[in-house]
């Protein structure tokens, strides 16, 4: 399998809830692409659609399609808003991801983030590019929420010795308790 360090995100820049997958492929067979370019769609109704194998390269950035992964919702969100569903969907699809490819949050980029200056682009849209900041956070938090035991660990190197002075700490307590109770 090729080795995947970018998820990029996409606008189709047409009418949110009238296009279909059928018509991205049209478009991009125009464009003389051999295939779709984006391996998700994800329409205004919120429905994913795996459209193209993720082990097999797409076309949507210039020249860094060998170690991307292509997500696109329908729409033109410079002028329109991504729906709740199509945004649900998105943050599920990009948590998946980010846990079968092993990426974190700094490796999901809108289309013009990373987009050479020869191809400059305004994909994904403003108003998708604003929610992104907040889905990228959640998605960082959501890694924690389920591995607090790892990350406790880590940051905790003696967590043996501590424990120990913890209990004996406890036990202390109780026997003073009980000293005093007798006298
Ligand atoms: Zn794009």
């Amino acid at each position: 399998m090729r080795r995947i360090t970018q998820i990029i995100l996409h606008h189709s820049a047409s009418a949110r809830d009238t296009t279909t997958i059928d018509m991205i492929k049209e478009w991009h067979k125009a464009r003389d692409f051999p295939h779709i370019g984006y391996h998700y769609v994800i329409t205004g109704e919120g429905e994913t659609k795996k459209t193209w194998p993720i082990e097999e390269e797409g076309f949507g950035v210039f020249g860094k399609n060998k170690y991307t992964v292509h997500v696109c919702l329908t729409g033109n969100f410079e002028s329109e808003r991504p729906s709740n569903n199509q945004l649900y969907a998105l943050e599920r699809l990009l948590k998946k991801l980010c846990k079968n490819l092993r990426l974190n949050m700094y490796d999901i980029f809108g289309h013009k983030e990373v987009a050479p200056s020869d191809h400059m682009t305004v994909c994904p849209g403003s108003n998708l590019m604003a929610e992104l900041n907040f889905i990228r956070l959640r998605i960082e938090q959501n890694k924690k929420d389920e591995w607090p035991l790892n990350i406790a660990l880590e940051t905790m190197p003696n967590w043996k010795d501590r424990l120990f002075e913890q209990i004996v700490g406890f036990l202390r307590k109780l026997l003073k308790r009980g000293q005093s109770a007798l006298n």
